[in-house]
């Protein structure tokens, strides 16, 4: 389609500002076209090797999805938890497992699916170790303190623990007590 209209257009390229004979035209010449479409092309293979370095690294997770049964360290990447954290979880009996040897531990994936099916369930068996209201003696716990220097855990991290395992914690005059058993398992 000719016209004898002209047009100021801006190259999509260069930047530059350009006379134009059809409203549609992208580019001041066909030099500065074809470096964008080089830089298009180059653009776009980066972008494929991103997705695709993307891909490869989601890769082992989406294989686990479908597994039928993990070992820990398969577990702990599904769940986004340390490999610690997962043995801690199967020590203190929050997660079935089952030790076939040394090292073969496996964990049966719908018993986590389990988990999630009865989060509410899950959360009174489990996070109240301690008998319903009432506190452990005093001499079957500890302070914060006697933890930290029995176990060489730094306060932070305690409380860190307690938090997010809703340990029961209580205090009695100026000390802070939990549980033995409550703690023991975590720490061991
Ligand atoms: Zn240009």
């Amino acid at each position: 389609m000719s016209s004898n209209i002209s047009v100021y257009k801006i190259c999509g390229f260069c930047g530059l500002e350009f006379l134009a004979k059809k409203t549609t035209t992208k580019y001041c010449s066909l030099k500065c076209a074809s470096k964008d479409y080089k830089r298009r092309l180059k653009n776009q293979k980066i972008e494929n090797s991103n997705l695709q370095t993307i891909k490869i690294k989601n890769q082992p997770l989406i294989d686990l999805k479908d597994k039928e049964f993990l070992r820990v360290r398969q577990l702990a990447l599904l769940l986004g938890f340390s490999v610690k954290t997962v043995y801690r979880l199967i020590n203190t009996k929050r997660i079935n497992a089952h030790n076939f040897s040394k090292r073969k531990t496996l964990i049966r994936r719908s018993d986590i699916d389990v988990l999630f099916d009865q989060p509410r369930i899950g959360f009174e068996i489990v996070l109240q170790p301690t008998e319903q209201g009432k506190q452990a003696e005093i001499k079957d716990c500890y302070t914060i303190t006697e933890i930290q220097k029995k176990f060489n855990i730094s306060s932070g991290a305690l409380y860190n623990l307690i938090k997010r395992n809703n340990i029961n914690k209580f205090s009695n005059g100026k000390f802070t007590y939990v549980a033995k058993k409550d703690i023991e398992g975590f720490l061991k």
